[in-house]
């Protein structure tokens, strides 16, 4: 997938007139987050029987909340139903700044689903002391408190809070440090009393390396030990996290019923099996489904998904995106995706890395109705689905890019100051003012259309080989297909970009946040941990390092300001080709080996004096380096025979109002889920 890794999006002024319509994209800033709203274009131009699918596929997408919380730690529940009963029912000063410090700490975990960071993954510091929290537990009555049966507020406070204030305990949810066990050093909820090498070895002997057609293994399961025997919990009706899992089945039946041809109903009747079985099997049968339809209007992805979150890249996170095509931009994506072998083969990588046929790459540009899940309140803003290798190389993949959340991005970000700081000169200024709306929306759709449809396995190479680095391996690759294109006459000419200086906007907005802006993601003293912004950083590092002797690119110093200065653009297309090369041989051989030197050197260490510079200047600028969004409200109007006469879309609900809601009517599972 592809988050929005670029901090800055500046629109040209002609759009920001033309798009001044009243609606208001901010809703309230706290902490490093800025929570926006966006609209759902073209929504009330649907027919009924789409309005109304689209609704079942909401409601099925808000019940898997709850399951995310728990995979992303399994206090976490618990701590904000906690957090929520003090919100709702104290009746003390909520003028007391530690008060203040607990909303906001409330409001945190809301936006990561959980106690740790959605992005730099380290445990939040509450900003109320222990005697604090306690006082104010106390003076609630224990039926607003989630405590387990037979258990005491003494005995909660107990367990709960060495969980919530000593920094020692469940410091990380996800831990990739390099020669540590990062299952046993991750607080994520995935692996339980199991070290990393008994993980390996579990799942190392179900594989088959002559199987073609594998499935994801462990996809949807927590794998523990008891007794010393190693078993999977899989998330499964009858199964761990069956209660949510019911509600979801119970929409998507609806949804079956109102489904707009035979081939999406028998997607949602396939997933329906899946959440029934537990079976990845058959989890394999959806996908190809899946992927095959792309005639309908109305889409949605509903299930554990993405690996992100799991050290060891296996495990997925729930989540889910309902969305419709939007028709008029997708023509763009048309065009790429109807180019996608031309692409395949002039590629730089070894022929033997490449795909002989590229299929149904199929690409559109979508309008989300709802996010849920990990896609909530921070989103992506370009997903490629399924993810196992064998379909997508067989049956092909689906991408997409958001067009509605990338226009809130850009209309919130407008004139913040953001590029007047960290810009060198006005030249690049012009570019990217003038191009970088369009080539940042097209690299996107370049990174997921054809960059992580593109090249091959060799035979025999286990598809999970390059471990904890395979997802900065994956989004590097991605990027770089992508970034070396950008460059490529052939997008002029077909009418992609509107002449041969435009791809230098993307070139120089993609370098200065690899090298420098994406640091104010990173607290001072910290490594770089998240896979897309690993990524980033070894793709603008490499080409620094590689292109320093003909001064490609470099960091200059102006007064004390360090700025980005790109000499030779087409030098610095030449290594995204070079460095295209070597990553794709490293994905397509299972280099474990050199995948993990190429991330150590490049992508995880942060120079400390150019790390604090760039936070100083970045602060002085009073903005949220992380954004999410408060969904749309969606109501569906009844006639007396209970049938669903219209749903009603609108954009008032504010950020803690909405989460209270969803905490409330879609909370199904219980605080501790074993
Ligand atoms: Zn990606």
């Amino acid at each position: 997938m592809l988050v929005a890794g670029s901090l800055l999006t500046i629109g040209c002024e002609e759009k920001k007139q033309a798009s001044a319509n009243n609606f208001d994209y901010t809703v309230e800033k706290f902490a490093d987050l800025q929570i926006l709203r966006y609209q759902v274009p073209g929504f009330d131009e649907l027919d009924l029987k789409q309005k109304e699918l689209i609704y079942y596929l909401s409601q099925a997408a808000l019940e898997g909340r709850d399951i995310l919380f728990d995979q992303n730690g399994k206090y976490n529940l618990r701590i904000r139903r906690l957090l929520e009963a003090i919100y709702v029912n104290y009746q003390g000063d909520k003028n007391n700044p530690e008060y203040k410090n607990l909303e906001t700490y409330l409001k945190r975990i809301w936006f990561s689903n959980g106690i740790h960071h959605h992005y730099g993954c380290e445990k939040f510091a509450p900003g109320f002391t222990p005697e604090y929290l306690k006082e104010v537990v106390l003076s609630l009555d224990n039926t607003q408190l989630p405590l387990t049966d037979g258990q005491s507020t003494e005995e909660f406070c107990a367990e709960i809070f060495p969980v919530v204030f000593d920094s020692s305990i469940m410091p990380k949810r996800v831990n990739q440090a390099d020669g540590e066990d990062v299952v046993v050093t991750s607080a994520c909820n995935y692996y339980d009393g199991i070290s990393q090498a008994e993980v390996e070895v579990f799942y190392g002997n179900m594989k088959d390396s002559n199987d073609i057609t594998p499935i994801s293994y462990g996809l949807n399961s927590r794998l523990v030990k008891e007794n010393g025997v190693i078993s999977e919990q899989v998330w499964k009706i009858g199964g761990l996290y069956s209660s949510a899992i019911e509600k979801i089945v119970y929409w998507l039946k609806k949804a079956e019923g109102v489904a707009e041809n035979a081939e999406q109903r028998a997607v949602i009747n396939k997933l329906i099996a899946y959440y029934e079985s537990g079976d990845l099997r058959t989890f394999d049968e959806y996908a190809i489904l899946w992927v095959k339809d792309t005639d309908s209007r109305i889409d949605f992805v509903n299930g554990f998904t993405e690996s992100y979150g799991d050290p060891l890249g296996m495990k997925a996170s729930w989540e889910s995106l309902v969305n419709f095509k939007d028709l008029e931009a997708t023509k763009r994506t048309q065009t790429i995706s109807d180019n996608a072998q031309w692409f395949e083969n002039n590629s730089p990588v070894d022929d033997k890395f490449k795909k002989d046929e590229v299929k149904g790459v199929s690409a559109k540009v979508i309008t989300a109705a709802i996010l849920a899940g990990d896609l909530y309140p921070a989103t992506a803003i370009g997903i490629n689905l399924p993810n196992a290798n064998w379909i997508r190389a067989e049956h092909g993949s689906k991408s997409v890019t958001i067009g509605n959340i990338t226009d809130a991005y850009n209309k919130a970000a407008h004139g913040n100051g953001f590029g007047d700081e960290f810009i060198y000169s006005n030249t690049e200024r012009n570019w990217v003012d003038q191009y970088g709306d369009i080539t940042g929306d097209l690299h996107t759709d370049l990174h997921e259309c054809l960059g992580h449809g593109s090249g091959k396995l060799l035979p025999g190479v286990d598809p999970d080989a390059l471990k904890a680095y395979g997802a900065t391996v994956e989004e590097a690759r991605a990027d770089l297909f992508g970034l070396y294109y950008m460059a490529d006459p052939k997008l002029v000419e077909l009418g992609l970009l509107p002449n041969e200086d435009a791809y230098k906007a993307e070139y120089y907005n993609f370098l200065m946040n690899g090298l420098m802006t994406q640091l104010v993601r990173i607290e001072p003293g910290n490594n770089i941990e998240e896979s897309h912004m690993r990524n980033r950083q070894l793709i603008a590092r490499w080409v620094l390092e590689k292109g320093a002797s003909e001064n490609a690119v470099q960091l200059l110093k102006k007064g004390d300001k360090t700025y980005v200065v790109v000499n030779d653009y087409q030098k610095v297309r030449q290594l995204f080709g070079e460095l295209l090369s070597e990553i794709q041989r490293i994905k397509s051989t299972g280099d474990f080996d050199a995948a993990r030197t190429i991330v150590e050197n490049y992508a995880v260490k942060v120079d400390p004096e150019l790390h604090a510079e760039v936070l100083e200047r970045y602060k002085k600028l009073n903005l949220a380096p992380y954004k999410g969004f408060v969904n749309p409200v969606y109501e569906a109007v009844y006639d007396a025979d209970g049938n669903i006469t219209d749903v009603l879309v609108s954009y008032n609900e504010g950020y803690a109002e909405q989460m209270l809601r969803y905490s409330r009517d879609y909370s199904s599972l219980p605080s501790i889920n074993n």
